[in-house]
């Protein structure tokens, strides 16, 4: 198992790849003590980290990527949310996030663990516990600064998710939920490629209301349906915003062409629930705190345990398929 610091450090940042055409032959490959076995072919074939991948996420019941057409549409937030709803939901359930979003990883800070350190065992990468039935794997606690990722070339990229979904010892899990960056990129592709053969239960996309965010979840959909990957719905997020006083409801993001669920009628995809705009979430988020258990009454909290209920059920019918 390569080491934390191979990884970081020795990118195989110019190797054209094994499957590559010019495998063997580039001029990156001067001086590559591998140049002669990948220009021979005889590394051409299915990419090995699939079967890996396939391996390691074995006693992972359910694994979900977590999309977004736009970046800032509260993915991450989401995420955290879900992960703690779950969790909380039932503690005899291990629940476990994996943030691949490179150039932005904030699971980390979301879920409180920013300063802890991620151990390597024979096993593998141990992830950090925010509960006992809740854990995280973040590339935030690999680096030591996020800018390193920002100027990541694909490979590079390629490789850590690579590393990310075969290395990290999990244990039994019954759900995963995968944050990815936003938009449809190369670290998109990886995933996808990586998980083909890991039974992959599908993808939730996160927007808001507005127009402009729906445009590019149309297009992350056509994506999903390109690389075959299940959809199991929408959450429409600050869809409305709950004052912190009175409690009284009003639209932020007015939904002009009918918002989420509109789309997903149009589109043919599950509509899985709305969730508020709501400052406490913002703060909550900021502070690494735990929203769901600290406010259970909230209406936000409300809506997260139907948005959960409504993933739950399709995850389950998709087990059934
Ligand atoms: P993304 O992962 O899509 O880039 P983030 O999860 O980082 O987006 O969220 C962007 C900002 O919006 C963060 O400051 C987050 O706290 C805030 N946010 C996300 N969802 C909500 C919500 N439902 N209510 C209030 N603030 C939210």
């Amino acid at each position: 198992m390569a080491s934390t610091e191979e990884i970081l450090n020795k990118p195989p940042e110019h190797c054209p790849g094994t499957q590559s055409e010019s495998a063997g032959k580039a001029s990156a490959c001067e001086g590559c003590p591998n140049k002669q076995i990948c220009a021979s072919g005889v590394t051409k074939g299915p990419d090995p980290g699939i079967e890996l991948v396939k391996k390691r996420l074995q006693d992972v019941r359910n694994k979900i990527l977590i999309l977004s057409g736009k970046g800032g549409v509260g993915k991450s937030t989401v995420t955290a949310l879900l992960s703690r709803t779950l969790a909380l939901r039932n503690s005899e359930m291990n629940v476990a996030v994996l943030d691949v979003d490179i150039c932005g990883p904030s699971q980390p800070r979301v879920m409180g663990v920013q300063d802890e350190q991620v151990h390597q065992s024979g096993s593998g990468w141990s992830p950090v516990y925010v509960d006992d039935n809740l854990s995280v794997m973040s590339i935030g606690f690999l680096l030591s600064s996020v800018d390193d990722a920002i100027i990541w070339r694909g490979p590079k990229k390629n490789g850590m998710i690579k590393q990310f979904l075969s290395e990290v010892d999990w244990g039994k899990l019954d759900y995963l939920l995968i944050d990815t960056p936003p938009g449809t990129s190369d670290e998109h592709l990886s995933l996808s490629t990586y998980l083909s053969e890991a039974n992959l239960t599908g993808a939730v996309i996160v927007t808001t209301p507005q127009e402009v965010a729906l445009l590019d979840v149309r297009k992350e959909i056509d994506f999903c349906r390109k690389v075959n990957i299940n959809i199991l719905g929408v959450v429409e997020n600050m869809s409305m915003f709950v004052c912190p006083c009175c409690q009284t409801m009003s639209e932020i993001f007015p939904a002009t062409t009918g918002g989420a669920r509109q789309m997903c009628a149009e589109m043919k995809v599950p509509f899985l629930g709305s969730l508020p705009l709501d400052p406490v979430i913002a703060r909550c988020s900021d502070e690494g705190r735990d929203f769901v258990s600290e406010l259970p009454d909230a209406a936000a909290t409300k809506s997260l345990m139907n948005v959960v209920d409504n993933i739950i059920q399709a995850c389950d019918k998709k087990q059934l398929i």
